[in-house]
């Protein structure tokens, strides 16, 4: 059986489950003894909240101390909720009106929770968060034991309804070998930082509810999926999944590399300033491809130079010292922008599209280059820039003089038309570095739109069309000792990241998440070996279309 929920990360695990205890039965509803005084009362609700926001406090600190600063500050803000006033205010007037103090606790946390859940979306997970808080408060005024994660002797699954952020944040990794949650969303502070400690989980599968403890199950996140009493072969299955893991994972923290030696910078793929922290947790060693145009997606009017300087120094000042590439703006085909792109193209996607947009629009393309060189002198980073589909050496030229015009240092173009591969040496003379797109790349080599499922046969760079075009780029590049990265979706592609190794591209650009595997697939060839994959790909001898 398959119970289906939202999967926390890449990781499996697979074990026993145990269940968490249920939570604690609401305190009743019924008159305070008359012998119980409202002052006292409050100092005892007082005591309690004190403790269990020192001990919040006290993991906050344990967790800083272990380098899990995320982890530290989602504990240190709930400890702040359990000292807010308003709480303490509710709590107080429950009191007044002559209930116990479990039931005013009770009350008081309810009435905060109802209204974080009011406001909806992000602040309504909040309410989960507090609820946990509550439930140790009202343990804590009973003197019983506060609901938590069960232990045994043994490793387990933990399956919860939801765990609040302080259980997982405490979990004992040693004993938690994954947790499966019927509730509970994907953005929820438990789900970041289960993502955070790297648990492996699978929250909001309601069917998680019908799992009873000693059953056997296979905790898959990178599928969303709990597989229930797997057999033999699929258990197999989950242990070398989790080898070759660990093995990739034990490499983060070194830079990418053949297992001689020839290193090859991996870099991360960005969309916002935010995922800089992936991407560094991951282990990038830097950033290869900033997309920029969330800063002006469904915009009427395109963003200011400060503002956009602003999120450029957000991004360059997560990286001192290391390379960070910068893509101008790409409005046009399937990015259209309401400033930008006519809206009567048939055919967009060979229409105005990348720096050709950019060009109709001069104040566009100039305050974004001044937006990057103001960013670039405020920090550290080794600041690149470059212009999306660029046809040829009379448009890198253009695009390099303007660059560096405005005070740049390296400025570059993305290889994404064909053409440019039967000119990449004239682009050789002019750019100072390429970075292969090959996403646009494939698209053009083989006229196949990106976003149909009809072609998607044809939607791969292991095309021995699509080779022979970036092995013509990285030879032009070697040639004039000109660096050439890849920045598509095949860097992330472990085998075909050896190839393009093996072809001369000199760094490789990916989604942090494949960072791991690419690394480990890498550290086990000679350049030698991967040269001799690059020469076999390319011949197009084993290479069998699917159409
Ligand atoms: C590409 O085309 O490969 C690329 C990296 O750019 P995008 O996917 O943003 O078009
Ligand atoms: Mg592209």
């Amino acid at each position: 059986m398959m119970i289906h929920g939202v999967g926390i990360g890449r990781g499996v695990a697979v074990g026993p489950v145990l269940t968490m205890a249920d939570p604690l039965p609401e305190p009743a509803d019924e008159p305070r003894s008359a012998t119980l005084a409202v002052d006292a009362e409050l100092e005892r609700a007082k005591g309690a909240l004190r403790r269990v926001g020192d001990d919040l406090e006290q993991r906050a600190d344990r967790a800083e101390n272990e380098g899990q600063r995320e982890t530290g500050s989602i504990l240190r803000a709930l400890g702040q909720m359990a000292a807010d006033p308003s709480l303490l205010d509710a709590i107080t007037s429950h009191l007044a009106s002559g209930q116990t103090t479990e039931r005013s606790v009770y009350e008081g946390f309810g009435d905060f929770e109802q209204r974080l859940s009011a406001l909806g979306g992000y602040m309504a997970e909040r309410a989960a968060d507090l609820h946990g808080i509550g439930q140790q408060v009202i343990a804590d005024v009973l003197g019983v034991q506060a609901p938590g994660i069960p232990s045994s002797d043994k490793p387990f699954i933990l399956v919860a309804r939801d765990l609040s952020p302080a259980q997982t944040a405490s979990l004992d990794m040693r004993q938690v070998l994954g947790i499966v949650t019927s509730q509970g969303g994907p953005t929820s502070h438990t789900a970041i930082l289960a993502r955070a400690r790297g648990v492996v989980a699978v929250v909001s599968a309601a069917d998680a509810e019908s799992l009873s403890d000693g059953q056997t199950v296979i905790v898959d996140a990178a599928a969303g999926v709990v597989g229930v009493d797997p057999s033999d072969e699929e258990i197999r299955a989950v242990e070398e999944r989790q080898r070759r893991g660990a093995q990739a994972r034990s490499l983060r923290g070194h830079p990418g590399s053949t297992k001689d030696g020839v290193l090859v910078p991996l870099l991360a793929n960005v969309g916002k300033p935010a995922d800089a922290a992936l991407a560094l947790e991951c282990g990038a060693e830097g950033v290869g491809l900033f997309r920029t145009e969330f800063l002006f997606m469904g915009n009427a009017e395109p963003p200011s130079v400060d503002e956009q300087a602003k999120a450029y120094e957000e991004l360059l000042s997560r990286f001192p010292g290391r390379k960070v590439v910068i893509r101008m703006l790409d409005a046009g085909s399937d990015k259209p922008l309401a400033f930008l792109t006519a809206q009567d193209e048939p055919n967009p996607a060979l229409g105005v599209r990348g720096l050709r947009a950019l060009r109709t629009h001069p104040k566009v393309l100039e305050d974004q280059l001044e937006a990057l060189a103001i960013a670039d002198g405020r920090t550290q980073a080794d600041l690149w820039v470059m212009a999306p589909m660029v046809a040829d050496e009379h448009e890198a030229e253009y695009f390099v003089a303007l660059g560096k015009s405005k005070g740049l240092r390296k400025v570059g173009v993305m290889a994404e038309i064909p053409a440019i591969a039967f000119l990449a040496d004239k682009i050789a003379e002019v750019a100072d570095f390429v970075s292969i797109g090959t996403n646009d790349l494939t698209q053009y080599t083989l006229a196949a739109d990106r976003t149909l499922s009809s072609v998607v046969q044809y939607q791969t760079a292991w095309h021995p069309a699509v080779l022979r075009a970036i092995e013509r780029i990285a030879r032009a590049g070697a040639d004039r000792r000109m660096p050439v990265g890849v920045c598509g979706e095949a860097a992330a592609d472990p085998d075909l990241a050896v190839v393009l190794v093996g072809m001369g591209v000199t760094s490789l650009s990916m989604t942090s998440m494949a960072l791991d595997d690419v690394r480990a697939r890498l550290a086990e060839v000679t350049i030698a070996q991967a040269r001799e994959r690059a020469a076999e790909a390319l011949s197009g001898e084993h290479y069998h279309p699917k159409y």
